[in-house]
């Protein structure tokens, strides 16, 4: 007689090519990651060689970094915090790239716990008209912007793709002397593949999903309700947008501050290593939004993340993904924002309003309406552009890759060799020229021409620093929108 034995479950493996989120996203895989990790932190001479393989900038894989982040001390997160320095400027140099988010709509079923727009929330809300929207995209013109990050809650019956698709097709047609919108990045909730492919066919840039938390538990604790709650459903967002939508550029990032931020960096180098297995490109971009303390809010259910504990999970996560662009968000103070500049990033926005309808009528909501979350840095753009030159950084309003063609699988090889220096460095220097030309006062105009000129002294290669000559001409005699 055949004996019947019990079956016995095989333990799962961690499989970055799964397209089941619990699979790439693997919860045992993370524990046993920052166990590992925590060990290997206090062995000196393994920090170090985890440090000698991020100096050659082809990054690190999850299990390396989580060592980085158990590390505690000093000498060794200073030098971590250096190296990410430095391999952001060997990678994109020392330009930092600017961009503004625009809220088109505040209407959202879901009802996400730490969100000011939450449905629960009984807050007046609205959505751009089109005649609105150009009112909008005009002041933003009027400030410099060239590249806009849209956002809007999810309402299927307010807010439908057709109409995120209209406003995209406002926003590129909207022009004011000078001024135009050359590319528009999306941040809406997760969708379908078709729709996907009507945002890409509209002229997407990138599209950008949060995970808000990679720990499902809390994921499911922290949306109570509507579509988002769906934590499948949400993590596998950017699977169908790249494999079956035709999406080329995705940007992920994660709430700091709804879980253990161990974790939450194992979850993006996690997702990032998926989408390198699964669609050969990995993220465009990472975001790093962070909860603050606010006044008469209760955060006892959170895990707020200190200052010095951002800085270090930044600085690990550029040494782990040199590639990526590093999204700097105006909830940071200016001071701070500041200090993670000086550790890798290399994006961040300026005179943000997150209201809907705040540029064109500042003072960003309307009596009765909620603002998503609160910014700590209000500094005007033409102050944060002043700031970053004072501080040695070159202001890029350059979207030359995205229309080009220079995208998903042809842009990544340029970024992980460090080649798309050559292009981001004069890029920035044409477009910064563009926006003193066009909107800087005078002592931002003395300040940016000193140093466009100091940096067309350090452009190594005599022909591009000829052509880069060349175009600064140009632009000074009337022509725009000159690029490499
Ligand atoms: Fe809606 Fe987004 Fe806010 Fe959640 S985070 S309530 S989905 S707007
Ligand atoms: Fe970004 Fe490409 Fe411009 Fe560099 S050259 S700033 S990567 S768009």
């Amino acid at each position: 007689m055949a004996v019947r034995h019990r079956a016995h479950r095989r333990p799962r493996m961690y499989d970055p090519a799964s397209r089941d989120a619990n699979e790439f996203i693997d919860d045992a895989e993370i524990r046993e990651s920052l166990e590992e990790g925590k060990k290997l932190a206090a062995d000196r001479d393994a920090l170090n060689t985890i440090l000698e393989k991020a100096r050659l900038c082809r990054g690190l894989t999850h299990r390396e970094a989580a060592a980085l982040l158990y590390a505690e001390d000093e000498d060794i997160r200073a030098g971590i915090h250096a190296l990410a320095r430095r391999i952001k400027e060997h990678i994109y140099g020392r330009r930092i790239v600017m961009f503004a988010p625009l809220y088109l709509s505040d209407y959202c079923v879901n009802n996400c716990r730490y969100c000011g727009f939450h449905a629960s929330n009984k807050t007046a809300r609205r959505r751009l008209s089109q005649e609105e929207l150009r009112e909008e995209v005009l002041a933003l013109e009027t400030l410099g912007h060239k590249r806009l990050l849209l956002e809007a809650g999810e309402d299927d019956r307010n807010c439908p793709i057709d109409y995120i698709l209209e406003c995209m097709r406002t926003i590129y047609g909207t022009k004011l002397r000078n001024g135009s919108i050359r590319r528009v990045n999306v941040d809406i909730a997760a969708t379908t593949a078709e729709n996907y492919r009507r945002l890409k066919e509209a002229g997407l840039g990138t599209y950008i999903l949060f995970q808000e938390t990679y720990h499902k538990p809390t994921y499911e604790f922290m949306h109570m309700g509507g579509p988002k709650a769906n934590y499948e459903w949400h993590t596998e967002a950017m699977d169908r947008g790249m494999l079956e939508g035709g999406l080329d550029d995705v940007g992920i990032g994660a709430l700091f501050g709804l879980y253990d931020w161990h974790y939450e960096v194992m979850g993006l180098l996690l997702h990032a290593e998926h989408l390198e297995a699964v669609a050969s490109v990995g993220p465009h971009t990472i975001s790093f939004p962070r909860l603050l303390p606010a006044e008469g809010v209760d955060y006892s259910a959170y895990e707020l993340v200190s200052d010095r504990d951002f800085k270090h999970l930044i600085a690990v996560t550029r040494l782990a993904v040199p590639y990526t662009g590093m999204i700097l968000t105006t909830r940071e103070s200016a001071e701070f924002r500041r200090e993670l500049l000086d550790i890798g990033m290399s994006q961040m926005s300026a005179g943000s309003c997150v209201g809907v309808g705040g540029y064109a009528h500042p003072g960003c909501s309307r009596p009765g309406e909620t603002p998503q979350f609160h910014l700590a840095d209000e500094r005007k753009p033409e102050d944060v552009l002043k700031g970053l030159v004072r501080d040695g950084y070159l202001p890029s309003f350059c979207t030359a890759c995205y229309r080009a063609g220079r995208t998903g699988d042809r842009f990544m090889p340029l970024a992980k060799s460090g080649e798309i220096s050559n292009c981001c460095q004069p890029n920035a220097m044409l477009t910064f020229e563009e926006y003193l030309l066009d909107y800087a006062d005078d002592e931002l105009k003395a300040l940016g021409e000193r140093m466009i000129a100091e940096e067309l002294g350090r452009i190594t290669s005599e022909k591009r620093r000829a052509q880069t000559a060349a175009y600064l001409e140009r632009l000074k005699a009337g022509e725009r929108d000159l690029r490499f």
